[in-house]
């Protein structure tokens, strides 16, 4: 739960990160992924990382037990579970942002990838425009 107690602590936390940190943890709790749903893309995708009907759009993937599981392998477990723990909102540590800063740039890193274009051919059932 979200409390101003709490919000003060993720503000003082946010302000002793160097700049270009604190600007990823704003950029993920502005909304700020550039998932399908967030840009009203015509096409809305589903997880790129292929969990079967979760929606590509930054609520999911703050969740997803794919990309949780592959932050996991890189950085060690989340030690708070929950949404806002992983959005850094609550129980703020330098490893839970850098779990999000890890998140928020393999996500875009995948987003601006093939992968998106090959995941959109397959939603379309256009396998032939492989090649
Ligand atoms: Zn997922």
């Amino acid at each position: 739960m979200v409390t101003p107690e709490s919000l003060e602590i993720a503000r003082e936390f946010y302000s002793s990160l160097p700049a270009s940190v604190a600007q990823q943890l704003l950029r993920s709790w502005a909304n700020g992924w550039t998932t399908s749903f967030r840009m009203h893309e015509t096409q809305l995708l589903n997880c790129i990382f292929c969990c079967f009907g979760q929606p590509d759009n930054q609520q999911h993937y703050l969740i997803c037990p794919s990309f949780g599981g592959v932050i996991n392998c890189v950085l060690g477990p989340c030690l708070a579970e929950g949404f806002l723990s992983h959005l850094c909102l609550v129980n703020c540590s330098v490893l839970s942002a850098a779990r999000l800063i890890v998140a928020s740039l393999s996500y875009h890193s995948m987003n601006n990838y093939p992968v998106r274009f090959l995941l959109r051919l397959s939603a379309a059932g256009d396998l032939d425009g492989i090649r």
